[in-house]
């Protein structure tokens, strides 16, 4: 059922290098098969959320301190990043990170290391990235690095669909790119989530975009949560039209 728990982050609290306090108590729910939309300003602490979920915060001198964070009805929150990926919970993060001096299909293919597959298998996956994104079939050849923001965009994203994923954490992933690139991203996500199932936890400074394809949207202040609702409602909600949209 669409209201199943799913994710399920409950009042985390973040602190990087041990002193600055970034998340006060973040709670949020993704149920399995929704599109769900983490919103604020530049710096509200929206990655630091997804990765904080991803256990990527390591790197980062980030510690969660408080709270817990569960998937699929257990505790994830001391799971390395690759374990988290067998579970099938997956992290594309802001700003791409393919690897440039590799052609699109060779980054495609690091996506399916933590899964075994003859190479059958392999080339059935790869077929349906590419059903999914056409662009990176014409693309596959090319070095990455040389390749647009949007097909950068697309083939971290393509990647994440190679380790089967339920669960997509995704950052970003209008940044820099032009409107209409954007929307066929979005596009690309709503089919991934009606046809394949996947759920999406979606951080966005886009509001207005974020909103036409989420199901639900959190918006985050400071490290908190300010509100929430279906998405519907917060793009005819007041304030969210005058601080988020700029349209009052
Ligand atoms: P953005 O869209 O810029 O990624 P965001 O909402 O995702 O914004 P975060 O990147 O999570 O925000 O950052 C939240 C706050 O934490 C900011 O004030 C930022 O300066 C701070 N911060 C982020 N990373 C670190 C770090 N490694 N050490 C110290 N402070 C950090």
């Amino acid at each position: 059922p669409a209201t199943e728990r799913y994710l399920s982050v409950n009042n985390i609290e973040v602190i990087y290098d041990h002193v600055i306090l970034v998340l006060k108590g973040v709670s949020l729910e993704v149920p399995k098969g929704r599109i769900v939309a983490l919103l604020g300003a530049n710096g509200a602490g929206k990655s630091t959320t997804l990765k904080a979920i991803s256990n990527l915060l390591g790197a980062e001198r980030g510690d969660v301190t408080k709270g817990s964070i569960e998937f699929a009805g257990t505790r994830i929150d001391r799971l390395t990043p690759a374990e988290l990926v067998r579970r099938g919970v997956i992290q594309v993060m802001e700003g791409r990170h393919c690897f440039g001096h590799l052609t699109i299909e060779e980054n495609l293919l690091t996506g399916a290391f933590t899964r075994n597959g003859t190479r059958r298998q392999l080339a059935d996956k790869l077929d349906k990235v590419y059903t999914y994104f056409p662009r990176l079939k014409q693309r596959r050849a090319s070095q990455a690095g040389y390749t647009s923001g949007g097909e950068q965009q697309m083939c971290a994203i393509g990647r994440a669909l190679m380790a089967e994923p339920e669960m997509i954490l995704l950052d970003e992933p209008s940044m820099g790119l032009a409107p209409q690139i954007v929307e066929e991203i979005f596009e690309i996500v709503r089919d991934l989530n009606q046809k394949e199932g996947v759920s999406f936890l979606l951080a966005e400074q886009n509001t207005m975009v974020a909103l036409r394809y989420a199901h639900f949207g959190y918006i985050l202040e400071s490290g908190r949560v300010v509100m929430e609702g279906d998405a519907e409602t917060l793009r005819n909600n007041e304030d969210v039209k005058e601080f988020y949209l700029g349209l009052s």
